[in-house]
């Protein structure tokens, strides 16, 4: 993490009103109160009992430099910079890009884009604002080389560029306009003319994207997929904790999708369970959870409620997954990444989303959970929203359903406790049968 002189003249530049020294200090607080939020959680991490060397690989990549050029240097390849899911990530990869899911957990980097932005805001784009402006915007990097992706899925990812814009920076952006009805011929037709768009753009400035290229990154991805996928059952059978699954699964697009797809592989299961007996089997939805800001699993656990699955887009949903392509076609792959992540995609920002209940509930009868923690980031209003419907339907079919509504400041912790005490309460005391 380094401090920018750009970022300086940017912010006299606009007249936002700090003087130079002020910005430089504050930009320095936030850079070591960063930093010390990182080493904070690590040595938490390190110091648990089911702590392993094993997990050593993805704490660097989670505690590490995560600017677009640090990404670059690691992978070799040019940062195409995502904040969603929605874009195929394996035509990225096949343009020689390596799609870089930008998201940011830091309560310190929250603050530092706290100026001349709305009070009430999704805490991870704020987050993700205060990360480019404190690495420095096109530090390195030119914008042709490290352009955004975005879909228009939720109105803070559709504001994204505006906001940093405000602060003097300027991108490079592709965007994609994502059809929020994906059951029906017109909206998923859009969405393969989007897809087909992004192709063309990415060849702009990147490799020609060809049938053998595009083939080989769909089998890199569906590879790291199968591996998440273990991981996903070892949660279930309690064999990994959620702590660590989460770890891993938000530290994907921080390495090359190879070397991240071995460490994953080579994670063994614990050789006991980490819970003890009465211990409450839930699903965790709702907005997504970010590193360091772990507060919310902590405790979870401390208070005896085991995540054994989760349809986070930070966690299961990290990315979407196995690609079925019955023709092996150019334009054959290319449809059917579209279909992958428009009609498989769960995300809250869809009205025809059906699925993500039948989703839960069929996680109900297979890992035989009894409830569900849904969270909510305060100021993220799609999972805010959704949380109202689902939480009928849920509690009709016999789950018991806790919203969780916080941010990444510490202060509400106790709070949170005593409803998560409370909540593990309505367990009673017998062990679910896995
Ligand atoms: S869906 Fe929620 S968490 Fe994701 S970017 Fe939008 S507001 Fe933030």
């Amino acid at each position: 993490m380094n401090l920018n002189l750009n970022l300086k003249m940017n912010l006299e530049d606009k007249e936002i009103g700090i003087p130079t020294e002020r910005t430089l200090k504050i930009l320095k607080k936030a850079s070591e109160r960063a930093k010390a939020e990182v080493e904070k959680n690590l040595k938490s991490l390190a110091e648990r009992e089911d702590y392993s060397p094993q997990f050593d690989y993805f704490m660097k990549l989670c505690g590490g430099e995560q600017t677009p050029e640090a990404i670059e240097r690691r992978t070799g390849r040019s940062a195409a910079r995502l904040l969603c899911i929605q874009a195929p990530i394996e035509l990225i990869h096949a343009a020689g890009f390596h799609p870089y899911k930008i998201a940011s957990g830091s309560q310190a980097m929250t603050s530092l884009a706290a100026h001349g932005l709305p009070a009430l805001m999704c805490p991870m784009i704020r987050a993700v604002i205060g990360a480019v402006l404190e690495s420095g915007p096109g530090s390195g990097t030119s914008p042709v080389t490290s352009p955004w992706i975005l879909p228009t899925t939720c109105d803070w990812v559709a504001k994204f560029p505006e906001m940093l814009r405000s602060f003097g920076v300027e991108n490079r952006i592709h965007w994609m306009e994502l059809p929020h009805l994906k059951d029906g011929d017109a909206g998923q037709a859009r969405w393969l003319e989007e897809v087909f768009g992004l192709k063309k753009f990415l060849e702009t400035s990147g490799a020609k994207i060809g049938r053998k290229s595009l083939a080989d990154s769909v089998r890199i991805y569906d590879d790291a997929w199968r591996a998440l996928n273990r991981l996903a059952k070892m949660r279930r059978e309690e064999r990994i904790a959620n702590v660590w699954f989460m770890l891993i699964a938000g530290s994907f697009f921080l390495d090359s999708p190879e070397r991240w797809t071995e460490a994953a592989l080579s994670i063994a299961p614990s050789s006991a369970p980490p819970s003890g007996p009465g211990r409450a089997r839930v699903f965790l939805a709702g907005s997504p959870i970010f590193f360091p800001n772990f507060k919310l699993l902590h405790l979870l656990e401390d208070t005896g409620i085991t995540v054994a699955a989760d349809d986070l887009c930070s966690g299961e949903r990290v990315f979407p997954g196995a690609v079925a392509c019955k023709d092996t076609s150019e334009f054959g792959i290319i449809s059917a990444l579209a279909q992958r992540y428009h009609q498989g995609c769960l995300c809250p920002t869809f009205i025809d989303n059906d699925r993500r209940v039948n989703g839960i509930l069929c996680e109900k009868r297979t890992a035989g959970l009894r409830g569900v923690v849904f969270h909510v980031l305060k100021g993220c209003h799609p999972y805010d929203l959704e949380s109202l419907g689902i939480e009928r339907i849920l509690k009709e079919r016999g789950l018991r359903f806790l919203r969780i509504e916080t941010d990444y400041a510490s202060e509400d912790s106790q709070n949170l406790r005593t409803r998560l005490e409370a909540y593990r309460r309505t367990f009673g005391g017998e062990r679910d049968e896995l």
